[in-house]
């Protein structure tokens, strides 16, 4: 059957579309974290929408699973396909089209396939903004941003990729093509489809093309970085720069002293940027620290009096430390890079144990205390790696094996023991987390998805209603299961 269904496919693409060696499969058949490998039968990098459509028909006819791909930055293993040697890779990143702009009404229609980086210079050659950012925009497409409903750093602002998607063409699972690049911000027709297919994970639909929605540009951007005492003076500051800057207030990030001690261990020259608020060079001790970001309609001058008023009372209360503000364009985006660079640092320390959870704001500073005392006392020497959009009530709360389990071993036999204790206490630890969030009315996860990496954890604490309702419009709009088996649901 699966021979068959290439068969029939292949007439429909180009030579270099149809990708089955073994070498051409091993990009597509790991996630990002390399934590799943898949097996798949073959690679699919069709061209056009028609050509997306026509492929899903012939995976219906022969019963093939499709597992949809866009850059494969995820990072809950929704892109990676099964082992089993049957599941086929469609990857859209070869749609990369810009289809058209329109400044006047602020948007732009592009292809799935487009990198956010390439989304974001294309606003700014329009003299406009597109304010998705993630750490990993030079190789995500927005078709993956829109599937998975990314978040970043700029959700305090101006909301997670759904707010900032005004329409979709998506193929279906059955091979339909359904053109809704609406660029409308009032649409009141019926049940929102576009909002069914955001965040779907590619289990519902093929996202082949969007309209996205652009805002005018800042007159200024200004960046600070401001050692804190730890998450409950995090807390005052942010309620001290919604008071102060209000939607002048574009980034607010917590990074606890463990999350960019590993941004010294393994990247000292990305780390040297802040040196003096993180500390945690030669031998000193680390601090937390909040990376704020304003944004100014008028001028530098007026950004400048806002963060300056902001950080001199910060300090005359004593909820900053110290605090140090970029200077230039180069210094601001050194400290992002420093922000940015915590999740590539936890990669080369070696396997750690990701928790991608939102809260109520109010609940962040208590869950912090609470859930650090329960797993120190459960596991002493554990690492807590705690960072992440706290402006938007979403933690990264990663947990990382005791550094003594591997004292004086090689990079390779690190990353070994530290697979063999994840193996051990994964779920333990999970549970744990997870438990805590889910009795404070939080969730499990606030913007990296499902995909296979927390599928059973959301069966755990999702009702029996809410499990019956995802599943019925699965079965409805996937009667044959052929998008993404195996992810979400
Ligand atoms: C260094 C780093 C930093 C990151 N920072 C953030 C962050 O701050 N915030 C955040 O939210 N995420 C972050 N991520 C995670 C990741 O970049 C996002 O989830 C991103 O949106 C994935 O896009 P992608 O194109 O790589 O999708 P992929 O990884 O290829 O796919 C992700 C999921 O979407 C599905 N999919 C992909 N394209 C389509 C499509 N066109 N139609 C239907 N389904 C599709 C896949 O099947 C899969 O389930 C980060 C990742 C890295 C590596």
């Amino acid at each position: 059957m699966s021979q068959a269904f290439l068969e029939a496919v292949r007439p429909l693409l180009g030579p270099t579309a149809l990708k089955t060696a073994p070498d051409a499969l091993e990009a597509f058949a790991v996630d990002w974290r390399k934590r799943y490998v898949g097996k798949p039968l073959a690679v699919l990098l069709p061209e056009t929408t028609e050509q997306v459509a026509a492929i899903v028909r012939l995976a219906n006819e022969h019963r093939v699973a499709l597992v949809p791909q866009g850059g494969n930055t995820g990072l809950s293993g929704g892109a990676t396909p099964d082992a089993s040697g049957s599941q086929v890779v469609l990857s859209l990143s070869r749609l990369t089209r810009i289809r058209h702009q329109d400044s006047d009404n602020k948007t732009l229609t592009v292809e799935a396939g487009v990198t956010l980086q390439q989304v974001q210079e294309a606003a700014d050659a329009m003299g406009l903004l597109f304010p998705l950012s993630l750490g990993s925009e030079g190789s995500a497409t927005i078709g993956g941003n829109l599937a998975t409903n990314a978040g970043g750093t700029g959700v305090l602002r101006y909301g997670n990729a759904r707010d900032l998607c005004l329409g979709v063409e998506v193929v279906t699972a059955t091979g339909e093509i359904w053109n809704g690049l609406r660029g409308l911000r009032k649409d009141n027709t019926g049940y929102d489809l576009r909002d069914l297919f955001v965040g779907s994970e590619g289990t519902l639909g093929l996202i082949t093309a969007a309209v996205v929605k652009l805002f005018p540009k800042p007159a200024a951007v200004m960046t600070a970085l401001a050692r804190v005492g730890g998450p409950a003076d995090a807390l005052r500051l942010l309620q001290l720069a919604q008071a102060q800057c209000d939607a002048a207030l574009t980034g607010f990030e917590f990074m606890s002293s463990v999350s960019t001690g590993l941004v010294v261990e393994y990247f000292p020259d990305v780390a040297r940027h802040g040196a003096q608020m993180i500390g945690g060079q030669d031998g000193k001790p680390g601090y937390p620290t909040v990376l704020l970001e304003i944004s100014h309609p008028e001028s530098q001058e007026a950004a400048t009096t806002m963060l300056d008023r902001l950080m001199e009372k910060a300090l005359e209360e004593g909820v900053v430390q110290d605090a140090s503000v970029a200077q230039s364009v180069a210094q601001a985006k050194a400290l992002w890079h420093l922000r940015e660079t915590i999740t590539l640092s936890a990669a080369e320390d070696g396997p750690h144990i990701k928790h991608d959870i939102a809260l109520p704001i109010s609940s962040l500073v208590t869950f912090i205390a609470a859930m650090d005392q329960e797993m120190q006392s459960a596991y002493p020497g554990i690492r807590l790696i705690n960072f992440g959009h706290f402006g938007d009530g979403n933690l990264h709360y990663n947990v990382a094996p005791p550094p003594a389990l591997a004292a004086g071993k090689t990079k390779t036999e690190r990353h070994q023991i530290f697979k063999d204790f994840l193996q051990t206490h994964e779920d333990t630890i999970r549970k744990m987390v997870h438990d805590r969030v889910v009795a404070m009315n939080g969730s499990i996860s606030a913007e990296h998805g499902l995909g296979q990496l927390r599928r059973d954890e959301a069966k755990r604490y999702k009702s029996a209603v809410e499990q019956n309702l995802m599943k019925t419009i699965k079965t409805a709009l996937d009667p044959n299961g052929i998008l993404n088996p195996g992810k979400v649901l």
